[in-house]
């Protein structure tokens, strides 16, 4: 099938028809990225193996949601410059997040720190509710715009600070913070359904921080794992 799609070529009308993932010239690139770097064992790393997460770090064009000098770089085992100081997350830290936060379809969840909507993105492959917030509103804005784009409209963005969570929604079933907090924000942690959880950095901003997994209890407690040193922006608060 896709040897027959990709040997009709690029013409104007099928090329809009195909799924974007066997149209882009670095779908190659894509998937050597997810065999090298997130499903294998690389020192300090444990492999990511949830199938769904794989397929969605497959699918979604991460050279879309990088800078367009950044475009070459956009599969390498790195953070990238996405503007206002910020960055995208490396490849295998959005997947293992991703991992962390059991997400299934039918999973309603939120991110706080949309950036450049890749994680969104990689959520939004695995489920179809999808929310996030970005403090930044030039960030937020061109997100909500590449989301829209890329066939990902459905994710629901905001700008404003996420340390309030969604502004009225009742409960989520993940909730993923790709910005360092100095403390796990009470807010988020009442949006979690019982069961639910939260992956979260944890730690003083521009240094080593611990990524935190928060699952809350069926009677409201919540229980911790550290599940690591990461580095990751400031959590800053919009006024
Ligand atoms: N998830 C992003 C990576 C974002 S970097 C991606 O896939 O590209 C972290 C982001 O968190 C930055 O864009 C930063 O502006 C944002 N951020 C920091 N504090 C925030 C807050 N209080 N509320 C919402 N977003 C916040």
């Amino acid at each position: 099938m896709r040897s027959w799609l990709l040997a009709l070529g690029a013409g104007a009308a099928l090329a809009a028809s195909l799924p974007l993932q066997q149209a882009d010239e670095y779908r190659d690139a894509r998937l050597l990225m997810v065999r090298q770097q997130i499903a294998s064992r690389l020192a300090g790393r444990n492999p990511v193996t949830d199938t769904a997460v794989l397929r969605a770090m497959e699918t979604v064009p991460r050279h879309r949601f990088v800078r367009p000098g950044d475009v070459k770089r956009a599969y390498s085992d790195r953070p990238l410059p996405i503007g206002h100081g910020q960055t995208i997350s490396q490849p295998y830290i959005v997947a293992a997040m991703t991992e962390m936060m059991h997400v299934v379809r039918g999973d309603v969840v939120l991110e706080i720190g949309t950036g450049s909507g890749y994680q969104a993105a990689v959520l939004a492959e695995i489920t179809d509710s999808v929310y996030t917030i970005e403090v930044v509103e030039p960030l937020g804005r061109a997100a909500a715009r590449r989301l829209v784009e890329l066939g990902y409209g459905r994710v629901r963005t905001l700008v404003g600070d996420g340390y309030f969570g969604w502004p009225d929604h009742p409960r989520f079933d993940g909730i993923l913070v790709t910005a360092a907090a100095s403390h796990i924000p009470p807010p988020l942690v009442e949006q979690l359904k019982p069961g639910a959880r939260m992956v979260i950095p944890v730690g003083a901003p521009f240094q080593v921080q611990s990524l935190m997994l928060v699952e809350k209890q069926r009677d409201g407690s919540v229980i911790q794992w550290n599940m690591g040193a990461v580095r990751f922006v400031p959590f800053t608060r919009g006024d």
